[in-house]
């Protein structure tokens, strides 16, 4: 029987950085979705949730504001494991074009003053799920990164697929 090795990631070796999660074909089109992962998984303390709620204000209208960007931005959302954010853009784009638009929003996070945008019973789901001092806090730790040594390739395992028959060999 035929095998294929094909690749996963490797939750156990991912740092912070910023990665290609996946690329989609959506009609004629295709989107890109980034891994703008900021913790160790199952390594350091994933982010509290309501930092990371007031993260995913604060940056998503950054992003949809931004005048390069604005109308290329598909999505912008926390992962559900806490540890990273997924950000969805229209069209083919490379870690080196989407970088200095995730610093700078980072940044913006990092120093933002005021009131968490769309904090209001009318506007977010769970308005009260907000915590804007840890939101920097987390948004500081992460710009130091992206400044001095963010990771941009996936760890891989190697995984060999028996075609037809859904099953998995791994081999490390
Ligand atoms: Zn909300």
């Amino acid at each position: 029987m035929e095998l294929i090795a094909s690749f996963q990631v490797d939750h156990t070796r991912i740092v912070p950085g910023i990665y290609v999660s996946r690329v989609d074909s959506a009609g004629a089109e295709v989107i890109t979705t980034f891994d703008v992962r900021m913790k160790r998984p199952n390594v350091e303390p994933a982010i509290h949730p309501n930092a990371i709620h007031s993260i995913e204000h604060i940056v998503a209208t950054y992003l949809r504001n931004d005048p390069q960007w604005k109308d290329r931005i598909v999505y912008w959302g926390p992962m559900g494991c806490l540890t990273g954010n997924y950000l969805t853009v229209k069209g083919a784009c490379t870690l080196q074009e989407i970088y200095p638009l995730i610093l700078a929003a980072f940044r913006h996070c990092r120093d933002y003053e005021g009131e968490v945008p769309g904090t209001t019973a009318e506007t977010c789901g769970n308005f009260r799920l907000h915590d804007l001092a840890m939101a920097k806090w987390e948004s500081a730790r992460y710009v130091e990164i992206l400044e001095s040594s963010p990771c941009f390739e996936y760890p891989s395992v190697e995984r060999t697929v028996v075609p037809g028959s859904g099953a998995l060999f791994h081999d490390s």
